[in-house]
């Protein structure tokens, strides 16, 4: 379905996510649901100085989702709120087909353009940025 390249990637997150688990208070929790797969995507942060300075995520569901939301973890930790809304803006942008996203800033997040072609997946990578996206408007 992916390329092998991309899939590697993905399936290397599932495995072995970065940034799983649960902070401790004071956080800011926000829950994600994508209902046409079943992917749960919970996201907990913790904002200081106007900085992401922590965030973790739980959850359960397909490995793009979850590989997503690891991904998520690595890129926006210790971003600013306007650097991280800029990141979740190319991401989407990426997922979506409208861009090719740059490299450098994305890193393996550039795996999720795989999914680009599959409809329903598109829901499945985009689902934690979605999440992140409400979170930083609350
Ligand atoms: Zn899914």
């Amino acid at each position: 379905m992916l390329n092998e390249l991309y899939q590697e990637i993905i399936l290397d997150h599932y495995r072995h996510p970065r940034g799983r688990g649960e902070l401790e208070p004071p956080k800011i929790t926000q829950e994600g649901f994508n209902p046409s797969c079943g992917d749960e995507v919970i996201l907990d942060l913790r904002i200081e100085n106007g900085r992401i300075s922590d965030i973790r995520f739980h959850g359960r569901g397909c490995s793009i989702s979850q590989a997503s939301a690891s991904m998520l973890t690595e890129a926006v930790k210790g971003k600013t709120l306007a650097e991280a809304r800029e990141i979740i803006h190319q991401v989407l942008a990426l997922v979506k087909g409208e861009s090719e996203g740059d490299p450098e800033t994305l890193g393996d997040i550039v795996a999720l353009a795989g999914v680009r072609n599959f409809p329903v997946r598109v829901k499945c990578a985009t689902l934690a940025w979605h999440t992140l996206e409400e979170a930083l408007n609350q």
